[in-house]
C-alpha cells in the first residue's frame, strides 16, 4: 500500500515551506517504522514567482525502499492523493502548473474519502464556490491562517510547517501519527513550541469545533469544471524538429486588444488582483508600459483595460500607479470571473464604482517578499468619484 501527499506551492515563495513539510514527512514515517520519500517538481522551469508548483511524499507501511522508489519515484505529476494540501488558498480556483495542461481543479488528484487541507480564512462554502465538483465524497479541512509567503529561498519560520504536520496526522493518522510529529519536532528542535503548535493545529481538526474545521464534501458540492482540459499531441503527431509556432501579432485597441500567447495564460500564478478605479486614472500610460505579462489593452478613449487570465498578481501597475487609490492588489479569491472591468465600468459607472470599493475593502494587504516578514496591513481610503490625489513614491529598502 503507499499514501500519497502532494503539497500545492506558490512557486518561489513557498518553496521551501514545500520541501520541508515533504521532507519532514519522510523522516516522521520512518520513525514509525514506514518506508517513505519526497520529490519535487518544477512546475515551470525555471521555477518563477507565484506559479503554482507541488512537492510530494510518499509512505508505505509495506513496500521496500525499492519497490517504493520504482512506483512512485521520477514522476511529473501522481495520479492520486491522499492528502492534498493547499498553502495558499487562491489555488482554490483552479491551478496551471503547465503550459497546455490547463486549468486543473485544486482537489483532481484527491481520493474518495481523501482530504484537502487548505489554509485559509474563509469558510468552507467560499472555497467551494471555486472547487470542482467530485464524484465521491472527500474531506475539505480549513486550518486558519494566511498564504505565509516567504522570499526567495527564504523560509518563513511562522510555525505553518509544523501545522501543516499536525493537519495532516489529524486527517490521515495512518500517514504520520500525531505522538511521531511531536516527538520528531521535540528531538529534532528542542523547541516545546514547535511540537505545541503541531498538537494544536491537530486538536482543531479532530476535535468538535464551531464551525466544525472539516467537512465532508459530497458529490453534489462544488462546482462543475468548465476550464477546458487541453488533449496534448501524441509524439508521432508532432511535426519534425523543433516546430515552435510564433504568436499571431496584433495590437488592436479595446479590450483584449493586445496579443498574447492563447495557450498560455498564468492567471492561476496570483493570489491577488489589480482593481482599477477608471474614474480616477490620469491616463499616464505607466501600468500599460510597466506590467511584464502585457495585460493591459488600449482603450479608444485612452483608458487601459486589463486581461486577468494574463495576469500573475505582481503588484508593479500599483506599485506605478501614480494616482491615489486608482489601482489596487485585492485578494484573488473575492472576484468570480475574469470579465473586463473596463466594461462593466463603461456600461454602469456608478455600479461600478460602488463595486469595486466593495470588493476592495477597507485594508490594503501587501507582503514584503523579499524578506519574507509576512503580510502587511494598511488602511485604505475611498475616494469620491473622479477626485484624483497624486502619491508620491518613495523608495523603501526592506531590512
Ligand atoms: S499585477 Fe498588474 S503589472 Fe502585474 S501582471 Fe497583473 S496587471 Fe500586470
Ligand atoms: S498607471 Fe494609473 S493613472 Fe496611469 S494609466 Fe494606469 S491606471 Fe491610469
Amino acid at each position: 500500500m503507499i499514501k500519497r501527499v502532494e503539497i500545492n506551492y506558490r512557486g518561489i515563495f513557498q518553496k521551501n515551506l514545500g520541501k520541508k513539510i515533504g521532507s519532514d514527512i519522510v523522516m516522521i514515517a520512518s520513525r514509525m517504522g514506514q518506508r517513505a520519500f519526497s520529490n519535487g517538481r518544477y512546475s515551470d522551469s525555471p521555477e518563477r514567482n507565484g506559479i503554482p508548483c507541488k512537492y510530494f511524499a510518499f509512505v508505505s507501511p509495506d513496500l521496500s525502499e525499492e519497490e517504493l522508489e520504482a512506483e512512485c519515484g521520477a514522476k511529473l505529476e501522481i495520479d492520486e492523493a491522499n492528502v492534498s494540501v493547499v498553502r495558499d488558498d487562491t489555488m482554490c480556483k483552479g491551478v496551471e502548473p503547465w503550459g497546455w495542461h490547463g486549468i486543473r481543479p485544486i482537489n483532481e488528484k484527491v481520493v474518495k474519502g481523501g482530504s484537502l487541507l487548505v489554509f485559509s480564512k474563509k469558510e468552507h462554502s467560499d472555497l467551494l464556490k471555486f472547487i470542482g465538483k467530485k464524484p465521491y465524497e472527500y474531506n475539505l479541512a480549513i486550518l486558519d491562517g494566511d498564504a505565509s509567503f516567504a522570499g526567495l529561498w527564504v523560509n518563513k519560520d511562522d510555525l505553518t510547517h509544523e501545522r501543516t504536520l499536525g493537519g495532516i496526522a489529524a486527517l490521515d493518522p495512518a500517514l504520520i501519527s500525531i505522538e511521531a510529529v511531536e516527538s520528531y519536532l521535540l528531538d529534532k528542535t528542542k523547541q516545546k513550541h514547535r511540537a505545541e503548535a503541531a498538537r494544536a493545529a491537530y486538536d482543531s481538526l479532530r476535535q468538535e469545533s464551531k464551525p466544525p474545521r472539516v467537512k465532508v464534501v459530497t458529490s453534489q458540492e462544488g462546482i462543475d469544471w468548465t476550464h477546458e482540459i487541453p488533449i496534448l499531441p501524441k509524439w508521432f503527431e508532432m511535426p519534425e524538429g523543433a516546430v515552435v509556432p510564433a504568436v499571431k501579432r496584433g495590437f488592436q485597441v479595446g479590450p483584449r486588444g493586445q496579443s498574447r500567447n492563447l495557450t498560455f495564460k498564468r492567471g492561476t500564478t496570483k493570489s491577488q488582483r489589480p482593481a482599477v478605479r477608471f474614474d480616477l486614472c490620469t491616463k499616464c500610460t505607466l501600468c500599460w508600459a510597466e506590467c511584464p505579462d502585457e495585460c493591459f489593452d488600449p482603450t479608444s478613449d485612452g483608458f487601459y483595460d486589463i486581461e486577468y487570465q494574463y495576469c500573475v498578481g505582481c503588484g508593479k501597475c500599483a506599485e506605478v500607479c501614480p494616482v491615489k487609490e486608482c489601482i489596487v492588489m485585492v485578494d484573488e479569491l473575492r472576484f468570480e470571473d475574469n470579465s473586463s472591468p473596463y466594461e462593466h465600468w463603461k456600461s454602469d459607472s456608478k455600479g461600478y464604482i460602488q463595486w469595486v470599493e466593495e470588493k476592495k475593502g477597507k485594508d490594503r494587504v501587501s507582503y514584503s517578499v523579499v524578506t519574507g516578514k509576512g503580510v502587511i496591513v494598511t488602511a485604505g481610503e475611498v475616494m469620491p468619484e473622479g477626485k484624483i490625489v497624486g502619491i508620491k513614491k518613495v523608495e523603501e529598502a526592506e531590512l
